[in-house]
């Protein structure tokens, strides 16, 4: 894998960016900033995620209903079974069919408090592998399902957790997006596991830039991430520099992506948390231009 820097990357990369719904007026207007910013990228498709509990409900769906109004990208809903019935869950993803959204991230979701166990809700779909069947029932949508090359903090083992990304693949999902990680062995280890399990759908890494190292280092601590000693001292000082910060940001997730792509991966799913400079910046490290002109008046 010891590639020369960049020099193989040969424009044969897809990308996809994921946003999660605004709050305010000034968090649409960024939001709708980076989706300009990123949309001539031609990325295969964006998402946008579902708050705890359906919180975000309303505003999920008019973001992405917008995006695919008014970009022409494929958009992706995330969709929960936090504290809904199966038929609450199936009237939002009626909704999304209905409003020409094909693609849905089909997730279990998180329990409402942090730190309470998970519980399914009583007529809610069990887990993540229940409502990708669920919906298979209702539309012939994509579906994209969550992998964790780490281990879900909830399952008693990486193997159980395999075998419930082989239930979610069987029940009918189409890809597994996995959570972040910082090594690319973690990466690789965790393709092979799978594909001896028989998994053979895609499984496209997720990158997290680092925006704020202390912001990742907690976010990791909650999923089971690791963020592995030398990442600190990279980051050690930063705070005062965001200019800095970015470059050692983009250069990082970069070399991550880079050696990814020696070991064959020619797919990645960028957390952009609606910022765009760090994800447009490390695309184009990696060979990813614009391919349409820039959204007029979006
Ligand atoms: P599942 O695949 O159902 O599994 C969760 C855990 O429970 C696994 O460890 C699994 O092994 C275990 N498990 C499940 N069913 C069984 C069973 N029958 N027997 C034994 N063990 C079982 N959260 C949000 O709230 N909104 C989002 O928009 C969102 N987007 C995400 C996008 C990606 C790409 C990723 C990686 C995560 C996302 N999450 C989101 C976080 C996700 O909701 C949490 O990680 C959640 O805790 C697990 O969801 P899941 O779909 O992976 O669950």
């Amino acid at each position: 894998l010891a590639a020369p820097l960049f020099a193989d990357v040969a424009g044969d990369i897809d990308v996809s960016f994921e946003f999660f719904p605004p709050k305010t007026e000034k968090m649409e207007e960024t939001l709708w900033e980076s989706i300009e910013t990123l949309s001539p990228l031609g990325p295969r498709f964006v998402s946008v995620t579902y708050g705890a509990g359906g919180t975000t409900r309303e505003r999920t769906h008019n973001t992405v209903a917008r995006i695919a109004r008014e970009t022409g990208i494929p958009a992706a809903a995330h969709l929960t079974c936090v504290e809904a019935t199966k038929e609450e869950i199936d009237q939002v993803a009626q909704e999304y069919w209905a409003a020409g959204v094909r693609h849905i991230v089909a997730l279990r979701g998180d329990p409402p408090r942090a730190g309470e166990k998970y519980q399914t809700h009583p007529g809610g779909y069990e887990n993540a592998a229940d409502l990708v069947a669920g919906l298979r029932k209702l539309h012939p949508f994509e579906i994209s399902v969550a992998a964790y090359p780490e281990c879900h903090p909830d399952s008693p083992n990486p193997t159980a957790d395999i075998e419930n990304l082989k239930r979610k693949i069987d029940a009918g999902a189409n890809r597994a997006i996995t959570q972040f990680f910082f090594e690319p062995d973690t990466f690789f280890r965790f393709r092979d596991d799978a594909a001896k399990a028989g998994i053979d759908a895609e499984i496209v890494p997720g990158i997290m830039p680092v925006m704020s190292f202390a912001s990742v280092v907690r976010m990791a601590a909650m999923c089971g991430t690791e963020v592995p000693g030398w990442m600190e001292r990279l980051f050690e000082g930063l705070d005062e520099h965001p200019g800095a910060r970015q470059l050692v940001s983009a250069t990082l997730a970069a070399e991550l992506c880079r050696k990814l792509y020696a070991g064959g991966v020619r797919q990645f799913h960028f957390y952009t948390l609606n910022r765009a400079e760090l994800s447009y910046a490390i695309c184009h490290l990696l060979g990813v231009r614009p391919k349409v002109p820039a959204l007029v008046g979006a």
